[in-house]
């Protein structure tokens, strides 16, 4: 195989799970080419796996069909003469592309009724039994051949690299603020999924109180989309300290987040994308998680620590708490995320 194309999944938490993936891949055919067609909020990901060769960034909508566009990507594709095309999103769309651009093999899970645009299907897995994240995808990688198959139900830890671009540019911004990143925290609010993913902003407030305490030269950053800029404001104000906690949700690119959570001496998040960034990273950390189950989706460090409190109602996978009391977050104290954080270094 010279040339393997990968059609990346539209989540950041997803795209960074298919690392393990592109790493066996690259170990099964040393001499491959290994490049991604990527949206542009998640191929700042593949931009950091060292085995990614060229990252293709294409302006596809979730859930639009976009024939033209995919038409015209499917030329651009075929020029590259890919061999074998790993399809990861089960959408019938995801798979028009390499269809289209006539690429032999196309390897990915049955799907939506892909019959024909997949022709190295595995069966989807069982919704009660799923394995994680991680060994899906990874799974992928022994159905082009068979003869060399490599052991994919072992924990399989997502490995990022910064790149040196973002890394200067993270630094210039960090010494424009006087932030020394021995110090740095990195708090991430957000989650897109709804509010019981999000740990209140009361208790992380309190963290950033906590984590400052008499400190001048401990400073947190409050990191995440521009969607996640509100809550940055109200932690803020929360805190009443403007001077030690920034908040620059929404004032950086996925490039830069990536390089300063690298930086970082210890991020606390939420279940989201910037988790299974940090636990790529290999950053001390702590995931809270409240309404979803951390054993399909923990993060994969040995670095990170989960607190979750397993109530009788977890998880419950509701983006609204069906209870209206939301215990499974509320009940984390900021003492307890404290105390964790000091034990992991
Ligand atoms: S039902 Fe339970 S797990 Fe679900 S959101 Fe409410 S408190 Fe959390």
């Amino acid at each position: 195989m010279n040339r393997i194309l990968i059609i990346a999944p539209n989540w950041i938490g997803d795209a960074v799970m298919s690392q393990p993936l592109l790493a066996n891949i690259k170990t099964l055919y040393p001499q491959s080419q290994i490049d991604v067609l990527a949206s542009p909020w998640v191929a700042p990901i593949y931009r950091a796996c060292t085995e990614v060769g060229q990252v293709i960034e294409a302006g596809l909508v979730h859930k639009k069909l976009q024939w033209g566009l995919r038409k015209q990507l499917a030329r651009q594709l075929e020029a590259n003469q890919y061999e074998a095309c790993f399809v990861l999103p089960n959408s019938f769309k995801s798979a028009l592309i390499p269809w289209l651009a006539n690429i032999p093999f196309r390897i990915g899970y049955r799907g939506e009724m892909r019959f024909g645009l997949i022709n190295i299907a595995l069966d989807n897995p069982s919704k009660v039994n799923r394995p994680p994240m991680a060994n899906h995808y990874l799974a992928l990688s022994n159905a082009l051949d068979h003869s060399h198959e490599m052991d994919t139900s072992h924990r399989a830890d997502p490995k990022l690299n910064v790149s040196p671009i973002a890394k200067q540019s993270v630094s210039i911004k960090l010494q424009a603020d006087s932030i020394n990143e021995k110090s740095l925290y990195v708090l991430c609010p957000g989650a897109e999924y709804g509010t019981t993913k999000r740990w209140p902003t009361e208790h992380f407030a309190d963290l950033a109180k906590k984590l400052i305490g008499n400190e001048a030269d401990v400073r947190v950053i409050l990191l995440g989309s521009k969607g996640d800029h509100a809550l940055g404001e109200e932690i803020t104000s929360l805190a009443a300290n403007t001077s030690q906690i920034h908040n620059w949700c929404g004032d950086t690119s996925l490039d830069e987040a990536i390089a300063l959570i690298g930086v970082s001496k210890a991020l606390v998040s939420n279940d989201s994308g910037l988790m299974h960034i940090g636990a790529a990273l290999k950053v001390p950390q702590v995931a809270i998680f409240g309404s979803s189950d951390p054993h399909h989706t923990p993060p994969l460090s040995d670095k990170a620590k989960v607190i979750w409190l397993n109530l009788p109602c977890s998880p419950c996978h509701k983006r609204e708490c069906p209870l209206g009391h939301l215990k499974c977050l509320n009940d984390i104290l900021p003492e307890t995320v404290l105390n964790t954080i000091q034990a992991l270094h």
